[in-house]
């Protein structure tokens, strides 16, 4: 019988599981996470589950029944520490072994450490897993003085819920304008209105020096320019670091911090696979290698190696696609807007209802929608064909962009 192992068990690592019993695999399934908790989504971590909307149950990806009416063996609370290639096994840090035929690492990030003086202090979190969920959900119920650091996605989503739970909030970006890494200008400002106009204090170019406690738990934040914000509970969300160490212990290419992966998702190992957030990839759509951290990135990666392992192989080709959500915003975004070279909106912005259409050599790369849930499908769907669509034809609103 084939044995797969999969490291990981989240939701790539999940995904690759039932997709597998989907594709009608026969052989034997392990997946192995090294968190204590059975597969779980992220996303509601910095929403509804901080706001108390979600519990644990809810969150979970699926009840423990569905991997045992499977035949699906979850080894929860272990660490893989080694891969031998030669042997074919991986071999736990409690010391037990486990044989595989192929492998497929789902192994995911960790948070990126704030790398200034207090950082250890008490009352510096984190928010990536459930159970920094828990920690984070009942210090924000005694928090007096909020301050976020990072104005990304994570970052934004969890001073939105702050803000919702009535907390003064202060959101420190270190650039000079909110989610810059992935949305223009325009959706940059929008965003940083909103949360002015919902209560959350948003300081731009702001570069923190140094964390200063009492007793052993932070109490200020100290900028370069030598303001001083109090604060009792300093969120941390600048980014993530994929975890590749198991992988370049084995041998396995890592190039610009991911596992490097073929058009399989082959990682330099015709019996390893490297999905997810961990994973660097060529993206069709982008025209570039990439590491993409997202639902749909994982859950797809999964499709298509569970497919390939089943005896179906075809090359990974999915358009991706993302969303935020931040108080009663949602932000959609499809396609990958790197490299373009210009935008054009659709839609009022004032009204709190638009779309921008980026546009790269004259062809549509990219749309981020902003309570526009009806752009965001058709632009899935026109970036999945290919179908042709111009700046003018984006920004003129008599002009329909449905596809079918
Ligand atoms: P992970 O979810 O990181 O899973 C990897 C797992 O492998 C982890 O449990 C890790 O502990 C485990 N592991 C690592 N090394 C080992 C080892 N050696 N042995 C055993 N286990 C190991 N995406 C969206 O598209 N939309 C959203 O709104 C959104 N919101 C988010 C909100 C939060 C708070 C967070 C943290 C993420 C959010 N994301 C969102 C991102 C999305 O959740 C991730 O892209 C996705 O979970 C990646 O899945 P993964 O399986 O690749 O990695």
């Amino acid at each position: 019988m084939r044995e797969v192992v999969i490291v990981g068990g989240g939701q790539a690592g999940y995904q690759t599981a039932a997709s597998l019993r989907t594709e009608g695999f026969e052989g034997s399934i392990t997946l192995i996470g090294d968190e204590p908790h059975a597969p779980y989504q992220r996303p509601p971590l910095s929403k509804a589950f901080v706001l108390g909307k979600q519990d644990r149950e809810k969150i979970l990806l699926r009840p423990e029944v569905f991997y045992r009416e499977r035949g699906i063996r979850l080894v929860g609370g272990e660490t893989v520490a080694s891969i031998d290639r030669v042997s074919r096994r991986v071999r736990l840090e409690s010391g037990a072994e486990i044989c595989f035929d192929t492998l497929v690492l789902a192994v995911g990030a960790r948070n990126r450490k704030l790398p200034v003086p207090g950082a250890e202090l008490d009352g510096v979190c984190y928010l990536r897993t459930l159970s920094e969920a828990v920690e984070l959900k009942q210090r924000l119920e005694a928090a007096r003085n909020i301050v976020v650091i990072g104005g990304g996605f994570i970052g934004l989503e969890i001073a939105a819920s702050a803000r919702i739970l009535g907390k003064p909030v202060t959101v420190l970006e270190a650039l000079p304008r909110l989610m810059a890494r992935v949305v223009a200008p325009v959706v940059s400002e929008f965003f940083r209105a909103a949360h002015v106009a919902r209560g959350v204090e948003v300081v731009l170019n702001a570069q923190v020096r140094e964390l200063r406690g009492e007793a052993g738990k932070v109490r200020e934040v100290i900028l370069a320019d030598g303001r001083v914000l109090a604060s009792d509970l300093v969120i941390v969300g600048i980014g993530i670091v994929p975890n590749t160490e198991l992988a370049s212990a084995a041998g396995l290419p890592v190039v610009l911090g991911g596992i490097s992966v073929d058009e399989f998702l082959r990682a330099g190992d015709a019996n390893i696979f490297a999905i997810g957030d961990c994973a660097e990839y060529h993206n069709v759509f982008a025209g570039a290698r990439v590491r993409l951290e997202s639902v749909q990135n994982a859950v797809d990666h999964a499709v298509c190696v569970a497919r390939t392992i089943a005896g179906k192989p075809v090359p990974y080709h999915a358009a991706p696609w993302f969303w935020s959500d931040q108080f009663d915003i949602r932000l959609q975004m499809a396609g990958l807007g790197t490299g373009h070279d210009r935008t054009v909106v659709r839609g009022n912005i004032e009204s709190g209802k638009f779309s921008v259409f980026y546009f790269r050599g004259g062809r549509l790369c990219s749309v981020d929608s902003v309570n526009r849930p009806a752009d965001h499908l058709a632009a899935r769907k026109l970036l999945a064909s290919g179908t042709d669509l111009t700046p003018e034809q984006a920004a003129d609103e008599n002009v329909s962009i449905k596809t079918t």
